[in-house]
């Protein structure tokens, strides 16, 4: 692997990085070594996956993959990505409840920041873990169980921290059919009177908008059931739509309502391309769904500063959950998500959104480009000093630890 990430606005500065192809080969790695840090398919934008130590990478591990229909779960390698795993379990006749915008991220790697697709009755991807064969830095494998283990819900949206994940146990269902439909030119103040509704209206719904002139914004439409040809006044789209106004709609998965299997609907870029713009930065923050409507305008309020910086801004909803690092945790969340060109001045425009949601009590995806400190986000994550305290329980070396994470906890 480029020692770089995804978006290539981060070195990364390994010592060494190391592929291991067994779990005696991992297990002697954290064993012996002072500092280990884990790394998935590096689609992070911020620091998070880097190390000056130790990087260790399960792309080569044996990553089992198999299903138990009793139990409707599927075991799975923490370093297979999700394209890997849908088309399994898709082969299999079984499915996953939801995806992000992009099947190519690990899945260890995605539960680790919380990371979500889109759905006011769908959580956040790490909803579907039922277990977690986590490695201690003793290398030690500890199989952390939903409902039966206490640290349970500390220990999945783990940044890392918690210990390498090696496996998983994860919810599935028997597949489904799914059919996505774009409506065209919403208005923006349609949309954001009408978030939670609107967002309501499929099984999985996205708005995306530039905040520009026309006022308007486009409407991604996940439904089970055939779509009405006009939604909340928009119509659908007759021609094929990225989210990225002008980028090639050929790497989207397939519009106009035709059903397809949940893998290939859900995301909004398919396997075999490039997603997104490439040549970009990403942040999100997230609210309590009953804040969306005036988080939306306090954005609205400052969004003639972003000009040609921002590419598009996507809107999605997340239902609550209970991982104590989540940025869903105990509340129903509306997220603003934003696509940036790669610039140095980013990190001044995302500081200028932190200041519009301060009052709402934001929370930052811990993957993508955010300024604020540990300091807001202990106010803002009830759980965020017993996740802390539990680290230093099951890592009181901080073997697990990088600068990042060190910056984020320290008091
Ligand atoms: C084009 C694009 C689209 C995106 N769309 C979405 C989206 O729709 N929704 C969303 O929420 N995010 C989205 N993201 C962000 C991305 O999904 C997350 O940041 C995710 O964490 C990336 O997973 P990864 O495997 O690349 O993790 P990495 O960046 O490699 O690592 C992330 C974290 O996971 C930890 N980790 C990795 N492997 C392990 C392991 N085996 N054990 C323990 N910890 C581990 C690392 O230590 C690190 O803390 C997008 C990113 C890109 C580039």
């Amino acid at each position: 692997m480029a020692k770089q990430n995804w978006a290539t606005n981060i070195n990364f500065h390994d010592a060494q990085t190391l592929h291991p192809k067994s779990i005696e080969e991992l297990s002697s790695i954290v064993a012996t070594n002072t500092k280990v840090r884990a790394r998935g398919s590096a689609h992070c934008f911020n620091t998070i996956a880097d190390t000056h130590e130790v990087a260790v990478i399960l792309d080569q591990m044996p990553n089992e993959l198999s299903i138990d229909a009793s139990s409707q779960t599927a075991r799975v390698g923490a370093g297979l990505n999700y394209a890997q795993i849908a088309e399994y379990l898709e082969s299999h006749g079984w499915a996953l409840h939801n995806l992000a915008s992009l099947p190519h991220i690990s899945i260890a790697g995605a539960v680790a920041t919380g990371t979500h697709g889109s759905g006011v009755k769908n959580g956040a991807l790490h909803t579907s873990i039922k277990s977690l064969d986590l490695m201690g830095p003793d290398g030690v494998i500890r199989t952390v169980t939903r409902g039966v283990d206490d640290d349970f819900y500390a220990s999945i949206v783990g940044l890392g921290l918690t210990g390498i994940a090696v496996a998983f146990e994860v919810d599935i269902q028997p597949t489904f059919e799914i059919m996505q439909t774009v409506y065209g030119e919403m208005p923006r103040a349609h949309f954001g009177e009408n978030i939670v509704e609107i967002l309501s209206g499929a099984y999985s719904v996205s708005y995306f908008t530039t905040w520009g002139s026309d006022n308007a914004g486009d409407l991604w439409f996940k439904s089970l059931t055939p779509p009405p040809a006009e939604f909340f006044g928009a119509k659908a789209r007759t021609e094929k739509a990225h989210p990225i106004f002008g980028e090639d709609p050929l790497a989207c998965t397939e519009q106009f309502a035709v059903p397809g299997p949940w893998h290939l609907r859900l995301p909004h870029f398919r396997i075999d391309a490039n997603p997104s713009a490439g040549n970009e930065l990403q942040s999100e923050f997230f609210v309590d769904s009953k804040n969306a409507s005036a988080g939306f305008a306090a954005i609205e309020a400052i969004s003639h500063n972003f000009g040609e910086k921002l590419l598009v801004t996507e809107v999605r909803s997340i239902a609550a959950d209970e991982h104590w690092m989540s940025p869903a945790y105990g509340r129903e969340t509306v997220a603003f998500h934003f696509t940036w060109k790669n610039d140095y001045e980013i990190p001044y425009f995302v500081s200028l959104i932190e200041d519009a949601l301060q009052t709402f009590n934001f929370r930052a995806h811990l993957g993508k480009v955010f300024n604020v400190t540990g300091a807001h986000l202990r106010t803002v994550l009830p759980k965020f000093d017993d996740f802390a305290a539990h680290v230093k329980k099951v890592d009181p070396s901080g073997k697990f630890q990088n600068q990042f994470t060190q910056e984020l906890f320290k008091k």
